[in-house]
């Protein structure tokens, strides 16, 4: 046991920061488990993600019905999605739906930024502030915060010297954008700048994409659900989160259990078409089991989507350009796309390689190469995230003897499955960084982190324990176990925001692996033993 003891009572048991798909449902638990709560939300509206992505082509690349919340039947059964991979006005309005449905409201302030949140250790309580002025004082805090949450703008000079109009895709206006006839650029080809690039290629007047480096890009094959097929899922609710329950990612899609040069040349090929023909992640995620391990199994299966890639790039010279030569496929996150190739062959499109001829500077009335200047009324940058730790970078959180989070983690983040950290007692990061919540489809991985840690709670608050601190011995294990497990997928080598890398920030730390690359099930093993033993990785007290 501990020795602090408590002696101001809080005004709330929990505060959770972020009413997106996490934050959400955290805030449906306390409210079933009858709990003083507030939700500070910095946005005007419920859905995180889903508020603020804006851009045009915005959707997810999960099955539509496997990213609804599982805890009621009743919410499953009231709710229809319209296509196999619901774009973000649908997804938004589902997450405005359950709020209302369950009268979360109430609890929630919104336009509410969560500035500081100071450790009050002679009180066992959070001291927290917010950017429109306002103190509360809470026993426990919970962050639903979000993965990718704090965009990135290119460091270039003259970004705001431009005279048309630009945005970050995260920040994407709200009224609708008329890109009819106007000169675009997009800078940025990861997940983002594809689907705003193939969206918009048919309304704008030109359309000018600047590719740093390619990405291993495979069709979604989206489409719509009839409601005939939308009754058949509801019959299907319970197997259908069961198989997601058994893979690791908690897709439908799994690891094909033969090695990729075990099976016949033939057969691998016709397997391949079939996977780059059916919707969503299985060509990432239903591969052969050593396609994202081996090197050479991944090289063969990168050479059959280069060939598509050029079968679909009607000049050779720009499918080579779209074909990525530096890393492997799904070494870095796979963007789905919808004829995103296709919009190479359009006219008003040109593809820039700023590998080769880089930006200089943003200037009032375009983009300048070390080639050309390009002129534009509009610039969308798709330029990324500072991912999973900026958005805990962004707030003065201080812990037991005055560090700061952001000190702590200057050589990488340091947690306890990724949803605790050592001398930051009562701090739940629900989806933090090492979190096996954060390397999976969302809603899956999410509600097994919550409903973990509102096990925790219900057994601290049954116990009338105010005090809980993450063991030192069980962080330095999991941040070991979290490096291990990395180390056995290739992109644990590969420069991307999985692995911490973002070119328009200045990172103390490089190459640490962000996610939990061990895969849900071995992450829910380790959640239901830490349960079942008692909660031995923390140091309690009342
Ligand atoms: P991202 O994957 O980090 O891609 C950023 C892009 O911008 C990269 O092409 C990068 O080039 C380029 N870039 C960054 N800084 C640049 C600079 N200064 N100059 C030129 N180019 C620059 O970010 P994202 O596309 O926003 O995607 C992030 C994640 O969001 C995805 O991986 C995914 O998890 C999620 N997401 C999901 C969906 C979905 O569910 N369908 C859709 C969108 C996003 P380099 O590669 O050279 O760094």
């Amino acid at each position: 046991m501990g020795c602090e003891a408590a002696v101001l009572k809080p005004e709330y048991d929990a505060i959770v920061i972020g009413a997106g798909v996490c934050g959400i449902y955290q805030a449906y638990k306390l409210a079933e488990m009858g709990r003083r709560f507030l939700v500070l939300e910095q946005a005007s509206d419920v859905g995180g993600t889903w508020y603020w992505n804006r851009y045009p082509g915005c959707r997810f690349d999960s099955e539509s019905e496997t990213y609804g919340y599982s805890f009621s039947e009743e919410l499953l059964q009231e709710w229809d999605w319209t296509e196999h991979f619901s774009p973000r006005e649908e997804t938004e309005r589902y997450l405005q739906f359950v709020v209302d449905k369950f009268d979360l409201r109430q609890y929630m302030r919104f336009d509410s930024r969560l500035k500081s949140a100071h450790w009050d250790g002679e009180n066992s309580l959070w001291r927290i502030s917010t950017d429109d002025g306002q103190s509360f004082i809470t026993r426990f805090l919970l962050t639903a915060i979000g993965l990718l949450s704090t965009p990135t703008l290119p460091r270039y000079e003259g970004v705001e010297s431009f005279k048309g109009e630009y945005f970050h895709t995260f920040y994407a206006p709200k009224e609708p954008v008329d890109y009819t006839g106007k000169r675009v650029a997009v800078v940025g080809t990861g997940a983002t700048g594809i689907q705003v690039i193939s969206e918009i290629a048919s309304q704008v007047g030109t359309l000018t994409v600047f590719q740093r480096r390619p990405n291993w890009c495979a069709p979604l094959q989206n489409s719509p659900i009839a409601s005939d097929e939308m009754d058949r899922i509801k019959g299907r609710y319970t197997e259908i989160f069961d198989i997601c329950r058994e893979t690791p990612s908690g897709f439908y899609h799994n690891v094909d259990p033969r090695k990729t040069l075990d099976v016949p040349a033939e057969e691998r090929e016709a397997f391949w078409e079939d996977l780059y023909s059916a919707p969503g992640f299985g060509v990432w995620l239903g591969n052969f089991k050593d396609m994202l391990t081996d090197e050479v199994a991944n090289a063969e299966f990168s050479k059959f989507v280069a060939k598509k890639i050029a079968q679909r790039v009607k000049d050779p010279a720009v499918a080579d350009k779209l074909i990525p030569k530096d890393h492997g496929f799904g070494t870095r996150r796979v963007p789905m796309e919808t004829h995103y190739y296709e919009v190479f062959n359009q006219d008003n499109v040109l593809l820039v390689d700023i590998g080769e001829t880089p930006i200089e500077w943003i200037t009032p009335n375009g983009i300048k190469t070390n080639e050309k200047e390009y002129e534009f009324d509009l610039i969308i940058y798709a330029t990324g995230f500072d991912a999973v730790t900026g958005s805990f970078d962004k707030i003065d959180l201080v812990g037991k003897d005055g560090v700061r989070l952001k000190d702590k983690w200057e050589d990488g983040p340091q947690t306890v499955y990724g949803l605790s950290v050592s001398g930051f007692p009562n701090l739940l990061t629900l989806a933090g960084p090492q979190s096996g919540s954060v390397a999976t489809n969302f809603p899956r991985g999410i509600e097994e982190a919550v409903e973990w840690c509102s096990g925790f709670l219900d057994h601290l608050f049954e116990n009338d324990i105010t005090y809980f601190n993450p063991k030192k011995g069980p962080e330095e294990f999991w941040c070991d176990h979290v490096q291990k497990m990395s180390e056995r997928i290739l992109f644990a080598r590969e420069q991307s925001w999985f692995t911490g890398y973002n070119s328009n920030i200045d990172r103390t730390y490089r190459s640490q692996c962000l996610i939990y690359a061990g895969g849900q099930i071995r992450f829910r093993q380790f959640l239901a033993d830490e349960k079942s033993g008692g909660y031995p990785s923390f140091e309690l007290a009342s």
